[in-house]
């Protein structure tokens, strides 16, 4: 959110909403509520959208789940309106990471999927990389360890490679580390489990926070489980119960924690699996997601069923139903806003075929030419009408010169098109450099083609800097052995049209007459100059093929 641009009042509003999310005060709603009123009364997509943005994130970690959805799909029309694809990609992400937290892998990944097109699209690599760890965690937990290889390898290169510019590197990289370890695990290819075990030992575990810990003894209890290292597997255990505490992200290790449990019933460790269940279910519970109570209900059943307590394994399976019901309740809630999700996602499609034709004619009408990175055709259109203007309030002489290289295409055919384009390129460095003199306006025509137009200079001067362009192409004497003319360089034809704007004429009447008189030099010898002007204006040598009054003639051919 860019505060520089906001009046104080609006601005200090935001800092405060920015200091509020350290916290997510029930005041940061009301804040947001504020903030959401100025954006509509200033109709201001960023505000309303920020505001609609920050009360999701509130509620996302409230868990609450219906006031996030709805404010979470409130953000994205405004930010979608202004091109805020950071944070769409963002309110992407974690609609994924809500649906899979209740147990709804296939929307988890279409709006991670949603998410990562974004990405890429908008080249958003720091939230990408962020996106390719919470997919490697969806295809890891729904058994897909091939999937969840690719994306934690493309994270974990990330990590790597952006080391100074994560804020929390070795965190984000021993949870890389270990989904790559655990899915080459699932995977069976225990070289590779090896190499990412040994990374974990050696550049992680002397870092590691208590919640760290839990992620990397979880999946090094597992690993040497499949080992057969009892003694290594018990030291893992040890660890993770060590490390256990009340207070742990337990929605963000949820899944190291169940495969831990899981692993306790395999091995018939049920001491350490009763003596965990509690406080785990205990804080499952507080989280109010019934997708994780269920999972524990599910190994709770397992471990009754094991140590045959009837009662208790009918209770938990009672349980499980009852919970059950209310998931697919919370289920229709999200088919809601997916469903909504969608109508969004169509639309914007639309659109973006809108934009991309658009795109496209603006391309076509760009107004730079790329060989020469000089104006082309089409700002000579636009430009041409501004000077004309100007000289006619200034009353000031304008000139339109169209010049032509001679004997190009025996150039081209002789030389190749490659060194062709050179030629182009060189011609037009030298206008260039004629432009240092002020108010000259350069476009490439087309072809071997160039247009000047000279702005409040007299017939005089122009014939003048006009000769100038032509020492200076001369200059650089470009062998053209197949030139046609008395020279053996490359050389171009000018012709030049002077006159003082008057109402009822336009540019398009210069550059005519200029053309006029290009192709007068043209057929009369090439190589030279012919500046002209209405006869109107000073006295000359009549033409009246075009009316144009021939006044200075160059010719060395
Ligand atoms: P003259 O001007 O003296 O009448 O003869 P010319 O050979 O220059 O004839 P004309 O201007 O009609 O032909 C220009 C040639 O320029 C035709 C085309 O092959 C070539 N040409 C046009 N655009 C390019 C380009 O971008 N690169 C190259 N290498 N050649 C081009
Ligand atoms: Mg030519």
């Amino acid at each position: 959110m860019d505060i520089s641009s906001y009046r104080t009042e609006i601005a200090n509003l935001i800092r405060q909403i920015n200091r509020e999310k350290e916290t997510y005060s029930k005041n940061t709603i009301a804040l947001c509520d504020k903030l959401e009123k100025y954006g509509q009364m200033q109709d201001d997509d960023a505000l309303t959208g920020y505001a609609c943005f920050v009360r999701g994130e509130y509620y996302y970690r409230k868990n609450d789940v219906l006031g996030f959805y709805r404010e979470m799909l409130k953000c994205m029309e405004p930010f979608e309106r202004i091109g805020e694809w950071g944070y769409l990609a963002m309110a992407d992400n974690m609609l994924g990471i809500m649906s899979l937290n209740r147990g709804n892998a296939p929307f988890a990944l279409d709006y991670y999927y949603r998410a990562q097109s974004i990405c890429k699209q908008y080249s958003l690599p720091d939230i990408e990389w962020v996106l390719q760890m919470n997919m490697g965690a969806l295809f890891l937990s729904v058994g897909s360890a091939g999937e969840a290889i690719e994306h934690y390898e493309a994270a974990y290169k990330y990590i790597i490679d952006h080391k100074d510019d994560i804020p929390e590197f070795i965190e984000s990289f021993t949870a890389a580390a270990v989904g790559l370890g655990r899915s080459y695990l699932m995977n069976k290819d225990m070289a590779d489990a090896d190499k990412y075990e040994s990374i974990i030992e050696v550049q992680c575990t002397p870092f590691l926070s208590k919640d760290e810990e839990i992620n990397v003894y979880c999946f090094l209890a597992r690993y040497y489980y499949i080992k057969k290292e009892p003694d290594e597997k018990e030291r893992a255990v040890k660890k993770v119960v060590e490390a256990f505490s009340s207070d742990i992200a337990i929605l963000d290790f949820f899944d190291d924690l169940y495969d831990f449990l899981s692993l306790l019933l395999e091995t018939g460790d049920y001491t350490t699996f009763a003596s965990l269940l509690v406080p785990i279910k205990a804080m499952a519970q507080k989280t109010s997601v019934k997708n994780i109570e269920q999972k524990l209900l599910h190994l709770m059943i397992e471990f009754f069923k094991s140590v045959g307590d009837k009662d208790s394994y009918k209770e938990a399976a009672v349980h499980y139903y009852e919970n059950e019901r209310m998931m697919s309740h919370e289920n229709d809630l999200m088919i809601k806003s997916m469903i909504k999700l969608r109508e969004n996602l169509y639309r914007l499609a639309e659109e973006n075929s809108y934009i991309a034709a658009k795109s496209r004619s603006l391309e076509r009408k760009s107004e730079t030419d790329p060989l020469t990175s000089m104006y082309n055709r089409f700002r000579l259109n636009s430009e041409g009408d501004v000077i004309y203007q100007r000289g006619l309030k200034n009353h000031v002489g304008i000139a339109v010169e169209m010049l032509d290289v001679d004997f190009f295409k025996e150039y081209n055919d002789h030389y190749g098109h490659q060194a062709g384009d050179r030629v182009i390129k060189y011609i037009a460095d030298c206008i260039k450099k004629l432009q240092d003199n002020l108010n000259i306006f350069a476009a490439r025509y087309g072809g071997d083609e160039f247009v000047l137009i000279y702005e409040g200079y007299t017939e005089k001067e122009v014939f003048s800097l006009a000769k100038d362009l032509k020492k200076i192409i001369n200059d650089g004497h470009v062998v053209h052995e197949y030139s046609r003319t008395n020279s053996k360089f490359i050389t171009i034809s000018q012709g030049i049209f002077w006159g003082i704007p008057e109402e009822g004429r336009s540019i398009w009447q210069f550059l005519h007459q200029a053309d006029g008189l290009l192709y007068k030099v043209k057929t009369k010898s090439r190589n030279s100059i012919m500046v002209g002007h209405l006869p109107i204006y000073s006295s000359g040598n009549y033409d009246d093929t075009e009316g144009v009054l021939v006044t200075e003639m160059e010719d060395d051919s």
